[in-house]
């Protein structure tokens, strides 16, 4: 599954190293914006990251992007810290782009005393209208030629908190007429009103990204700087800054762009993610349905499953959208291999074994994980009356059904084979009750010729004298539709799935009685499931991860 050919990233710096570039320098960061919680998408970059870290056994920091004070905070910052640990992945060092202010100012101070640039006093809508268009150049800001000791002092007033937001920028003096319109002197520092999360108050001149981007890979010697294609046009301006403050025997950082991870039926967009949050369409950042880490990790996915997801999605140099059936494959896969299996029915319906005693009583011992030998086995009660799905009977079956019906055969799972003699039905003509009979040479594992004869069905159950009642919340997408990144944040809500959430109850055998929040299980022929941290001494809450196959094509043809 997972391609061991090299990615294009690799084929870069493996060029560099060829061309005499120091493996003892190679530096990468991961530079997370704190403003909501990282998504599937961030997996890839963090994978493509701390992979080729160790893969070059080079150094690699963990870097808030910490520059827009209004939409951060200290939460998000403790969750992505928490998500990438999850991943299995650590870090160098922790660095913040605010710990760079005092070094970012200085240096724009540099710029203007050089008049490489300028103070505008324009209002934002006069700014962009200057701006041109790709085919026309821009007009210059009649504060262009503004002198130096004036730009100065003006900034050195904002830097006081001696100017309003929006009374003055500071933008890099580039080029106007640029074919580039990122070149067109583009704004490196704001007034806000705001307290930021960490330097709180002590600055109220906020650097603008791409000034402070490329200076943060340089502060911290990053060498290979990888962000995704949107990026693309900034790499001018990005080195167009280097160009500025870069000491030629130090490293020059490089940037190189890769695509997006895009997910079918989800959206990876913070904000839009934040949109689902705030208006209350899920529970959380970490609802189940969510396709953030946390999201992903309450739903059940595990750490490898994400890991051999993005790798099978492999590094790309264009845009492109992932199946979501491929996330699902990489969870079943991973899951199939570890979880123990366990019997848990939700739609029941009551059998009664006729020729067994009535306080008939029987410890079976079954298999944990046939994929598995060393996860053991566990007991199961097998009794004279036990439960089955409801949907695994039916009184006139079509040819091909073979579930239970009167006159036909099936397997317990483990167990017995039973045969179904007489149906009891209710006043609405349900199903009430089913009379079966044991065949009490056919154990499954006794080694008897009876416990080999093939029978065409092999049914789970529970007892229905003892078993544990369990709260079980199906899952499905949340959106209906295949591609809900291309719709604007106000039409999110009618592409919803109506259908994505369902609670049911179920009964499941003792064993999983004693399970705990985090623990996952295959119920038998049902799909993965997770004990959910919403659990109580009472009454245990599961999450399905997944189904055991893939069935949304064939619901939503
Ligand atoms: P969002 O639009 O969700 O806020 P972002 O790019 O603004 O995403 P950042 O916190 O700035 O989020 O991203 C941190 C790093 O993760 C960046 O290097 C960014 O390029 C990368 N990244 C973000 N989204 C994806 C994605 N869908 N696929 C791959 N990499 C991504
Ligand atoms: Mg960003």
């Amino acid at each position: 599954m997972v391609k061991e050919s090299k990615n294009f990233i690799e084929i870069i710096i493996d060029q560099d190293l060829e061309q005499g570039f120091d493996p003892a320098d190679l530096c990468f960061r991961f530079p997370p914006e704190p403003n909501g919680y990282l998504h599937v998408g961030h997996v890839k970059a963090i994978v493509l990251n701390f992979e080729l870290a160790k893969k070059y056994q080079a150094k690699i920091n963990l870097r808030f992007d910490d520059t827009n004070p209004e939409n951060e905070d200290q939460k998000y910052i403790d969750a992505i810290k928490e998500n990438i640990s999850w991943l299995g992945y650590s870090w160098d060092k922790e660095c913040y782009a605010s710990d760079y202010f005092q070094q970012l100012y200085d240096w724009s101070v540099q710029l203007i005393s050089e008049d490489k640039a300028y103070v505008d006093s324009q209002s934002s809508e006069e700014i962009a209208k200057q701006k041109g268009t790709p085919t026309e150049p821009g007009k210059n800001s009649p504060y262009r030629d503004r002198p130096t000791h004036e730009s100065l002092s003006i900034f050195n007033d904002m830097k006081n908190g001696k100017s309003s937001p929006g009374q003055h920028v500071l933008r890099a003096k580039v080029d106007m007429s640029s074919p580039n319109m990122l070149m067109r002197d583009p704004v490196i520092y704001r007034v806000l009103n705001a307290s930021h999360p960490r330097t709180k108050t002590d600055w109220v001149i906020f650097p603008m990204y791409d000034w402070t981007h490329g200076e943060s890979d340089y502060i911290e010697q990053v060498s290979h700087s990888l962000c995704t294609l949107e990026f693309k046009p900034h790499r001018d301006l990005y080195d167009w800054f280097l160009d500025q403050v870069v000491d030629p025997k130090k490293i020059r950082p490089k940037q190189r762009e890769f695509a997006r991870l895009n997910l079918s039926h989800t959206i990876t967009s913070k904000r839009k993610l934040l949109f689902l949050v705030e208006s209350k369409i899920v529970e959380g950042w970490d609802d189940p349905r969510m396709p953030t880490i946390s999201g992903l990790k309450r739903r059940g996915y595990t750490p490898e499953a994400l890991k051999n997801f993005v790798k099978s999605a492999g590094v790309a140099k264009r845009d492109n959208i992932i199946e979501m059936s491929l996330l699902e494959f990489c969870v079943r896969e991973d899951l199939n291999k570890k979880c123990n299996r366990m019997m848990v029915v939700q739609e029941p319906v009551k059998i009664t074994i006729t020729n067994l005693e009535d306080n008939h009583k029987e410890i079976l011992v079954v298999e944990n994980n046939p994929e598995d030998p060393s996860a053991g086995s566990r007991e199961m009660l097998f009794t004279k009356t036990i439960l089955i799905e409801r949907s695994d009977f039916m009184i006139n079956p079509p040819k091909k059904f073979f579930r239970l019906s009167v006159g036909n055969e099936v397997r317990l799972k483990g167990a017995y084979i039973i045969k179904a003699n007489e149906v009891l039905l209710d006043e609405n003509q349900a199903v009430a009750e089913i009379l079966c009979t044991y065949d009490p040479k056919s154990k499954s594992g006794s080694g008897s010729e009876e416990s080999k004869r093939k029978v065409k069905g092999t049914l789970h159950w529970v007892s229905s004298e003892k078993n544990t009642k369990v709260t079980i919340r199906e899952y499905d997408r949340l959106f209906a539709h295949p591609s809900p990144g291309q719709f604007p944040t106000d039409k999110l809500q009618s592409i919803l799935n109506k259908d994505s959430m369902s609670v049911h109850a179920g009964y499941a055998e003792l064993a999983l009685s004693k399970s705990k929040a985090g623990d996952s299980f295959q119920f038998q022929r049902k799909g993965y499931y997770i004990a959910d941290k919403d659990s109580s001494e009472e009454l245990l809450v599961f999450n399905k991860t997944v189904s055991l196959r893939d069935n949304w094509k064939n619901k939503h043809k």
